[in-house]
């Protein structure tokens, strides 16, 4: 998810290493590490900081000698930031040092095999896994075995390796984690972007998935996990290379709203295996499930919005009532919470203080505490009984979108675990529950097409004072979601309506040109939705309606139509948000708005 950085060359290997995580440092990280390799010793330097303080501790990189070494920023996802959980990770015989960016799904098992061999653990990685798998399968060809642990690994990787018996050889694998390959006739390098390469070079490979790289001083070869060797080409960066940052986009938001199919991906690798959901090491029982007979979901912001989310969806599928309290509220009411209430708190930085504080008092009442967050090891991570990582990667823009499309994933996952255990709904319905949610992220990717449109759409927003978003049941926490991302970047006054609502209030406010967002995805109330178009529109409203595709009936009543690809009834919020978010951003781009900090807010607010 982070930054990795190796070189094998002419020159020291640290100063270019650090400078090269340096660069990486805009991708987020909590920890970084480097190992430098010379007359066959590996040397390893680690901080829990910034990477300044590496280059402190090392003077420049001048205290670890030698030309090759590998390095990294890491974003715990297995085991809290800390100095053991750092990388690299070496073997057991201190031959190997890896570093790793991704997420193995199958460690645990691979794990306990190791254990049960009588491996010692150093970490709580999932990556700590491979330096000891290298060990045990290498014996005397270093590609070989790189080559069969590859094979072993399920889910996303990008690795780096260094051996000691290979004094000037720099080994690189990966199966859907970004890794480049510098060519330089002072070394060759690799890197997890071009950031950290163009310092050194202009010359790149792009390394395919399930392809190994061996990287000598002079030499740069490519090979398959048969040891076929591949040709690769060569092509010069030119490029501006501080767009790659951004990964080329203008701000971070717009690169975040684009990583979301990556990010729900990583957010249920490993968790949805045989048609059910399966989450490790969680201490809520079937039984304890059993017991359950209130859910409280507790938030702020949009991870509240998420919580809506899941409240239909739990309920529907669960048939447990369910409850979404804001953060704020709930510590200071006096909440009804006992030891069968199940609580589950959502915060992207799992530092947001009103949620820790609320909390604290639902554990203080004898509930069972879960946890939804992003940041592992983070204050309500260690305080809840239970945590589902979100595993979205690092979020640098203030509004968030890919932090919320993966809470409301989890929310997903956890409907479909609690539907299972309970047998509130059948293992068919499950499974095909499940494959939907899969289906997810390739469905997402053909909204993101609909950019330009909707840039050209947004204008029309650039000089509106206040605008409505209506919805019912999922399209309404929706427009929750879809309201509050126009507010928070583009300053324009919105309101989110449960449409059913309107016509006791808020109707008397629309008028001629009114901008109305009508959210019509959740079919079973497409009808209902209809005749509330049609309330707004005869009261002059400019309707702009978002529906699935091929749902025509509302082209007549709208005057511009959204269409989003159908999904199963209750995922509709995961579709249904990105069209909004895009608006959003779009309006608050037109308005010339700071888009990645908006004027006012923080990204984690750790204040009452
Ligand atoms: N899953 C690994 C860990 O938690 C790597 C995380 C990363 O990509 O930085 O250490």
């Amino acid at each position: 998810m982070c930054g990795i950085v190796g070189f094998t060359g002419n020159l020291p290997a640290a100063p270019l290493l650090l400078d090269g995580l340096h660069r990486l440092e805009y991708r987020g990280y909590d920890s970084a590490g480097i190992a430098v390799l010379e007359n066959g010793k590996i040397t390893t330097e680690k901080t829990v900081g910034r990477i300044k303080s590496l280059i402190d501790s090392t003077d420049n990189g001048k205290t670890v000698s030698g030309n090759i070494g590998i390095g990294h920023t890491r974003w715990a996802t297995h085991g809290a930031p800390s100095l053991e959980n750092a990388h690299p990770h070496l073997s057991g015989n201190c031959k190997f040092a890896v570093v790793h960016n991704g997420i193995i799904e199958n460690y645990s098992t691979l794990r306990k095999e190791l254990k049960n061999e009588g491996v010692k653990f150093l970490s709580q990685t999932d990556t700590e896994v491979v330096p000891h798998l290298l060990e045990k399968y290498y014996n005397g060809n270093l590609i070989e075995a790189v080559s069969k642990v590859v094979k072993m690994l399920e889910g996303s990787f990008a690795l780096g390796i260094i051996c000691t018996d290979y004094p000037d050889t720099l080994v690189a694998a990966k199966r859907f984690s970004p890794l480049i390959l510098g060519v330089s006739d002072k070394g060759n390098i690799l890197a997890s972007d071009v950031t950290a390469i163009a310092s050194l070079t202009k010359d790149i490979i792009y390394l395919g998935d399930d392809e190994i790289a061996v990287l000598t001083p002079d030499k740069t070869e490519v090979v398959d996990l048969s040891g076929k060797a591949l040709e690769k080409e060569v092509s010069e960066i030119t490029w501006d290379v501080s767009a790659a940052e951004k990964g080329g986009f203008e701000h971070f938001m717009m690169k975040e709203i684009f990583e979301q199919p990556k990010a729900i991906k990583q957010t249920l690798s490993g968790r949805i295996k045989n048609g059910e959901v399966v989450f490790e090491d969680f201490t809520l029982t079937a039984d304890k499930l059993k017991g359950i007979n209130r859910i409280v979901i507790i938030a702020c912001g949009s991870a509240y919005h998420a919580g809506i989310v899941g409240k239909y969806v739990i309920e529907d599928m669960t048939r447990i009532p369910c409850e979404v309290d804001l953060a704020s509220e709930f510590r200071y009411r006096n909440p009804i919470i006992d030891d069968e209430t199940l609580t589950i708190v959502i915060s992207q930085s799992g530092e947001t203080a009103d949620t820790l504080a609320a909390l604290k008092e639902a554990k203080r009442l004898g509930s069972h505490v879960i946890s939804i967050v992003n940041v592992v090891g983070s204050s309500i991570a260690n305080a809840s009984d239970d945590v589902i990582y979100t595993w979205a990667g690092p979020e640098i823009a203030v509004a968030t979108t890919k932090g919320y499309s993966t809470q409301v994933s989890v929310m997903y996952l956890f409907a479909a675990w609690a539907a299972k255990h309970l047998g509130t709904k059948d293992d068919k319905y499950i499974a095909d529950f499940l494959a939907e949610v899969k289906a997810l992220p390739q469905k997402i990717e053909k909204i993101l097409l609909q950019k330009d449109r909707l840039k050209e759409m947004a204008k029309r927003c650039v000089n509106t004072q206040s605008l409505f978003f209506i919805g019912r049941n999922l399209d309404y926490a929706v427009a929750l979601e879809a309201s509050l991302k126009l507010k928070e970047i583009s300053y324009i006054h919105s309101e989110a309506y449960a449409a059913g609502e309107l016509k006791h209030g808020t109707i008397s406010l629309i008028e001629e040109d009114r901008t109305v967002f009508a959210l019509s995805c959740y079919n079973d109330l497409a009808d209902k939705m209809l005749s509330n178009i049609k309330e707004v529109a005869a009261r002059g409203a400019y309707v702009i309606t978002c529906a699935n595709e091929g749902e025509t009936e509302f082209e007549k009543e709208s005057n511009q139509m959204i269409y989003v690809p159908k999904v199963h009834e209750l995922l509709v919020a995961s579709t249904e948000v990105i069209p909004f978010q895009i608006y959003a951003y779009y309006v608050a781009y037109h308005k010339g708005c700071d888009i990645d900090k908006p004027r006012n807010l923080a990204k984690s607010v750790t204040v009452e």
